[in-house]
């Protein structure tokens, strides 16, 4: 993928954020502080302006300033988490994006920081399965299936990392916000 190609990625992903908004404000109601859409949609709303303002040249240059952007407009847990994977994403990028590649990257970030193995209920469990669809050779919709299957099998999951852990056994029942924006970040390649 070439930066066009990226730019519309990102922006198709503030789309989804935008549109779901609702949902992810319901989900992070039911087992956190009820803040990850307005989080999410602060940030991404933040990006689209700065990609307005300056549109980055190289791949790498995109993901910084989403990464850049998303660190300082977020906050919470999901800022530092998203951020970290964006600036791992464009430390990765090339002239020309391999997506298994660069998203490799952006997830190793995420568990460097956030220290979530698989089964914490988290955006590890969404992003994880994505990821590996696509090194093994699995086509975009494929790693979208496999996010999406990711973000369901958070539901039953009792969350071992961020606030919803505090719930303990209560948290199960729900699917993991975080899980739910990062399969739209996926979601939004398919447009
Ligand atoms: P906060 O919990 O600070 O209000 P958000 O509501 O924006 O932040 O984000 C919550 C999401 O962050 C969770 O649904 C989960 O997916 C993700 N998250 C929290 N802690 C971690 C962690 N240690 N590793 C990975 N993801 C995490
Ligand atoms: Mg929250
Ligand atoms: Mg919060």
């Amino acid at each position: 993928m070439d930066t066009a190609a990226l730019t519309a990625w990102i922006r198709e992903f503030a789309r989804l954020i935008a549109a779901n908004k609702e949902l992810l404000t319901e989900l992070d109601s039911a087992i956190g502080d009820g803040d990850h859409g307005v989080n999410m949609d602060r940030g991404l709303t933040a990006v689209v302006s700065a990609l307005d303002a300056e549109p980055p040249e190289t791949p790498s240059a995109l993901f910084k300033k989403v990464g850049m952007t998303l660190i300082s407009k977020v906050g919470g847990a999901s800022g530092p988490l998203y951020g970290t994977a964006f600036l791992r994403m464009a430390a990765a990028a090339g002239d020309s994006v391999e997506l298994g590649k660069v998203l490799r990257a952006g997830l190793d970030g995420v568990v460097a920081r956030g220290k979530a193995e698989p089964g914490d209920k988290t955006m590890v469990d969404a992003l994880r399965p994505a990821v590996e669809a696509l090194e093994g050779g699995g086509s975009v919709q494929e790693a979208v299936r496999a996010a999406e299957q990711g973000r369901d099998a958070t539901i039953p999951m009792v969350a071992r990392k961020g606030r919803a852990s505090y719930l303990g056994e209560r948290s199960a029942g729900h699917a993991d916000p975080g899980a739910t924006s990062v399969t739209l970040l996926l979601k939004a390649l398919e447009a």
